[in-house]
């Protein structure tokens, strides 16, 4: 777990912006469950065999005796949250996006934490294929606003009517190949082979490879479902490539599933995706609930901020900073112009605790401040452009609309 500290804090901004920018296009709402839900609700939807929740999961039992789960993920509390609240009967399909933490006891590493940040799409209450191409479209263009190139790994995993035959057939191959198998691959063997295309034990990989394919195995509904999916995607230009190892670890995910790969690193088994999802028909019914499409993603903050290295902040920190060369006069004037650039929708400073002129220009260029006005005795302010490196001695009313205007405000 780790601090988000001060300086990382613009470019958190920059993705918690540009994830509520495209909400805000696309008509998703914000939802924002609790960070601690029953524990249940995981083991239930998620699956009680896969990693996340046998191995990951932070549960603890509270005062009252119940046995409580810090999320380690949250589309199944969504589907909660949907049937809870009534969504069925809103108008359908229900958009729902949201930006947290969540947490998994996982082995730490580069970009690996134990709390860690997700953002999300879901879209619940509609199974068109245009659905799906429309979720991962708006994933490729979040990450293209970050200059992080993305391809699209895609595969289906069928359904209820395919997906048991297919898996029998894949628990035979991987039975006779079972010695080549490491010790979790064996377990999965016996709950769920498809895990084991998850798996990134180098020889697991070579079994997996030759390992029998869904897409040759899937029904006719699911197959119309993902041809449909690719020829959407197809017409936006999305870069995609067919991966049959995309199985999605998860129990309640049904046809589509994909990743978002960063571009160059999209080979090998220590391939790591930024994000992915997928759709997941059975879930809602599998709460309780009716039988309810529905379909979504999720990507990781960190692992977003590590592929954009220092891409995302481009806009300076601080609009106007105001240094004081002078008495107490300047320095009321200075209070001023710093306000009204405040009311203007500025971002002003004002230096007013009486550091010397040369600490209060390093301190402006330590905060990469786009202007530096010095308030002197004179009654005038010397305006300093610091892009352009040019300055002007103005009257101090006119400082704000200048700022404005340089700024492309006005
Ligand atoms: P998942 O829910 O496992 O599909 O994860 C979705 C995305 O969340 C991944 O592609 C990562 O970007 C991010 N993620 C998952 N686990 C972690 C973690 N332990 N630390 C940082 N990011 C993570």
């Amino acid at each position: 777990m780790k601090d988000i500290l001060p300086q990382d804090a613009p470019y958190w901004n920059a993705v918690r912006m540009a994830v509520d920018d495209l909400a805000r296009g696309t008509g998703f709402q914000r939802i924002e469950p609790p960070i601690l839900e029953a524990a249940s609700l995981f083991t239930r939807s998620v699956g009680q065999e896969t990693d996340i929740v046998d191995k990951e999961m932070y549960t603890f039992i509270d005062k009252g005796g119940d046995k409580v789960a810090l999320r380690p993920e949250l589309t199944a509390a969504i589907a909660r949250a949907y049937l809870e609240h009534g969504m069925l009967s809103w108008p359908q399909p229900v958009k729902l996006f949201y930006l947290g933490p969540f947490f998994r006891h996982d082995r730490p590493q580069a970009g690996r934490y134990r709390q860690f940040w997700q953002f999300g799409f879901e879209v619940l209450g509609d199974g068109h294929p245009v659905i799906d191409a429309q979720l991962i479209y708006d994933g490729v263009t979040l990450y293209r606003t970050f200059n992080v190139p993305v391809i699209v790994h895609i595969n289906s995993i069928g359904d209820a009517a395919c997906r048991p035959g297919y898996l029998k057939q894949l628990t035979e191959y991987f039975r006779s190949r079972r010695h080549s198998l490491c010790e979790d691959c064996k377990k999965r063997l016996l709950k769920n082979p498809l895990r084991i295309f998850d798996c990134k034990v180098p020889d697991c990989h070579l079994v997996a490879q030759d390992a029998p394919q869904i897409v040759d195995h899937l029904c006719e509904p699911c197959k119309d479902h993902f041809v449909r999916v690719l020829e959407y995607l197809g017409e936006l230009d999305v870069p995609y490539t067919l991966n049959p190892r995309i199985v999605r670890g998860l129990d309640y995910y049904t046809r589509t599933a994909f990743e978002f790969v960063e571009e160059g690193t999209d080979d090998g088994p220590a391939q790591t995706a930024l994000g992915g999802g997928g759709r997941y028909d059975g879930l809602i019914e599998q709460l309780g609930g009716p039988d309810t499409p529905a379909c979504g993603w999720a990507a990781g903050v960190e692992r977003m901020l590590l592929a954009a290295g220092d891409r995302p902040v481009a806009a300076p920190l601080v609009d106007l900073y105001l240094a004081v060369d002078g008495g107490e006069a300047a320095r009321l004037r200075a209070f001023r112009i710093g306000a009204e650039a405040r009311r203007a929708g500025l971002a002003a400073q004002a230096e007013l605790a009486g550091r010397s002129l040369k600490g209060q220009l390093k301190q402006a260029s330590r905060l990469s401040a786009r202007y530096v006005a010095i308030v002197d005795d004179t009654g005038q302010v010397r305006l300093k452009d610091m892009d352009a490196a040019e300055q002007q001695d103005i009257a101090d009313i006119d400082v704000v609309a200048q700022v404005l205007r340089g700024r492309g405000l006005r």
